[in-house]
């Protein structure tokens, strides 16, 4: 009883003054009827009775309610506040990161995984915006998250990786709510797990089913993803790729005899060597056992020269492979048979091609071993051929086969100003080859260094020996470079060496240099063009118009003279395009304060076309041929001065 006037005192709700009202009627007809017993001596009224029970009731039954309720709702409040707790404990507990953050992207609440996962300290978090947690790598896609949030009010699983506070990126995956909060405000819940172990896990799984254990090389598997790739990569851009299968010869006797862990051993070194051997951009497989695979893109859109760069890669690799291998402080030496096949696009499946590569190899084997065979037939003999000619040349090297021609140029009134050097063949069976049947490939196998080279040293010579010759002294001699020869890095070195053993005065030695190889590497061109200007040397662009010009750089070269290309000239009197290209090549050269000569000048109306618009020097046929030095001399000898 005293608890329920308790109760009832303690509360104000409109609920409770029912209560006591009705306690209050009650209570009051009580002690009505009690006094008018008293009092009166009479039973009071019937109705005074029946409202007192009925007040008694209404009274009892909204007490006895009311108390029902306030133990539920205290049950209700002490349920709630062990739930809060639980939770709370959960959020604390939990090793999942979970964070709340309001509009304005600021961390309201955080737990100690989110801490951990973020590396940020409390109050640090506190004071960061979410948004400094997104990489920028992943800054666009995190705007789509946001926008699928807005839109769907929730948005995840997703996988990210956020910037912890030491710069590091985590990857996480993440899971967003938005929810309303006090006032109507919006809070988002983010809850992210830490899945760096898991993609680990994933990696070294991909890895093991990609990869080679033994040498770290992709696997077969793999392999045919990148040749698919590779295929893709040469429909779009229409150049040619190649596969090199290459098998080691005999390598099962090796791994028989010196046992399987010199064997592994082995294979893991042939990888090493391998990966030297290529470029950085190129695929090396190993397919299993002692096959590899080498995958070339970006070869030549023709199909020759595209072969030929295939087999120059291919016997860089069977050469390189040919190199002792020292296992345990002993040599050992095998050798490599390699097939090759071409593609260009998807014009053949990928399965035909390895088995064509896988032909062309076994070819190799039965061919001897420690060879190289291409699948087309046609490309086996063009390769044959140019092998056969790089020895040769390499031959006609130490037996001094090489000869130089000289060329005159004049200027406007006939008279001999300079000579262009031209490399002539001697063959022993074939006469005199011409260096557009040479040089190139000379080029392609470095070759031309050498070559040049000795070019370099028999035209300096020359140039000392007309010193005491009158006729031939004030003759300028060009000499072509290749751009082999002006990249390597003795190149100014020997030229200042020749100079100076041959005391060549200022001006009587320039040098042709083609627009492609000095504007491969601008800077270095323009600082060898100008130490060795420094010496006297001069420069002619030769071929002028045949490639690309980029004013730009033409500008900055130390250059003397414009060679304008033969090809132009031919035409000169009959194609207007010519015409209209000559012209503006001249007034080009009279704006760069160069001078111009014209090779490959025929005839008389050429050369009359040439200096009406303002070209003063000339080279052709029509003035001489390139001829051997003694040829030249009597010619000069006997020209009139
Ligand atoms: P180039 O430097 O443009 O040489 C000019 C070529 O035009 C020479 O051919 C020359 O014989 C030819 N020519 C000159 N006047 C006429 C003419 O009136 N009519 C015709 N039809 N042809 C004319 P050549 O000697 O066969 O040399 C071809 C190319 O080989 C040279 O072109 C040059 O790029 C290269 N070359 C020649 N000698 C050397 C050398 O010593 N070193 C290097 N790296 N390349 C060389
Ligand atoms: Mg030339
Ligand atoms: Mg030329």
């Amino acid at each position: 009883m005293l608890r329920l006037a308790n109760f009832l005192l303690s509360r104000k709700s409109w609920k409770h003054w029912i209560a006591v009202v009705a306690l209050s009627v009650a209570a009051t007809e009580v002690i009505v009827a009690t006094m008018s017993w008293l009092l009166l001596g009479r039973i009071a009224p019937d109705y005074l009775l029946t409202g007192m029970v009925a007040s008694l009731l209404v009274a009892s039954l909204v007490s006895t309610l009311l108390l029902l309720l306030a133990d539920k709702s205290r049950a209700l409040a002490c349920s709630l506040a062990d739930s809060e707790s639980k939770l709370r404990t959960l959020f604390e507990l939990s090793p999942l990161g979970i964070a709340l953050t309001d509009r304005e992207g600021l961390h309201v609440e955080f737990n100690a995984a989110y801490l951990r996962i973020s590396g940020y300290a409390e109050e640090e978090l506190r004071a960061l915006d979410c948004r400094a947690l997104t990489t920028p790598e992943f800054a666009e896609e995190e705007a789509r998250h946001y926008e699928l949030l807005a839109r769907d009010g929730r948005n995840g699983p997703y996988e990210k990786a956020i910037r912890c506070r030491d710069g590091s990126q985590m990857p996480v995956r993440a899971n967003a709510i938005q929810v309303r909060g006090g006032a109507n405000r919006q809070y988002v819940w983010t809850i992210i797990e830490d899945i760096s172990e898991q993609k680990l896990k994933d990696k070294l799984i991909w890895t093991q089913a990609n990869y080679d254990a033994l040498t770290g090389l992709p696997n077969r598997h793999l392999l045919m993803d990148l040749m698919q790739m590779s295929l893709a990569t040469s429909q779009r851009n229409g150049l040619h790729g190649a596969m090199l299968l290459l098998d080691l010869d005999h390598f099962k006797t090796l791994n028989d005899t010196l046992g399987h862990g010199q064997g592994d051993k082995l294979l893991r070194e042939v990888a090493n060597r391998l990966r030297s051997l290529v470029r950085n951009q190129d695929t090396i497989a190993r397919l299993g056992g002692d096959e590899f695979m080498v995958l070339l893109e970006d070869l030549s859109q023709e199909a020759t020269e595209a072969a030929v760069q295939a087999e120059v890669v291919a016997e860089n690799i069977r050469a390189g492979l040919g190199q002792p291998f020292v296992l345990d402080r002993t040599e050992h030496h095998i050798s490599s048979s390699i097939g090759i096949v071409l593609f260009l696009g998807r014009r053949r499946p990928l399965e035909d091609l390895v088995s064509y590569a896988d032909a062309a190899m076994y070819q190799a084997k039965s061919d001897g071993r420690n060879t190289i065979r291409f699948h087309d037939p046609k490309m086996q003999a063009v390769l044959e051929k140019r092998g056969a000619l790089e020895q040769s040349i390499r031959l006609a090297l130490s037996r001094n086969e090489f000869r130089l021609h000289y060329q005159l140029q004049v200027d406007q009134h006939g008279k001999g100003m300079g000579v262009e050097a031209l490399i002539r063949w001697q063959h022993p069976e074939q006469g005199t080859v011409s260096p557009a049947d040479f040089i190139p490939v000379a080029e392609e196998t470095g070759l031309i260094v050498p070559i040049g080279k000795w070019v370099m040293e028999t035209a300096c010579r020359q140039i000392k020996d007309w010193r005491d010759n009158p006729d031939m002294a004030g003759l300028t001699v060009a000499v072509n470079v290749s751009a082999r020869q002006f990249q390597d890095p003795d190149f100014v070195a020997h030229v200042r060496e020749l100079v100076e053993l041959n005391a060549i005065p200022c001006g009587h030695l320039k040098l042709e240099l083609t627009e492609s190889m000095v504007l491969h590497q601008v800077e270095e061109s323009i600082r060898k063009m100008e130490v060795l200007r420094k010496l006297g040397v001069r420069f002619s662009l030769d071929d002028f118009g045949t490639c690309y010009s980029s004013l730009a750089y033409l500008k900055r070269l130390p250059l003397d003279q414009i060679k304008i290309d033969r090809s132009f000239v031919l035409d000169i009197t009959h194609d207007p395009n010519d015409a209209v290209i000559v012209k503006a090549i001249l007034s080009l050269a009279g704006s760069l304060g160069l001078d111009a000569i014209a090779e490959g000048v025929e005839t008389g109306e050429q050369r009359n076309f040439l200096e009406l618009h303002g070209c003063l020097a000339y080279q052709g046929f029509l003035y001489s041929r390139p001829v051997p030095a003694e040829v030249l001399e009597q010619e000069m000898a006997t020209r009139p001065a």
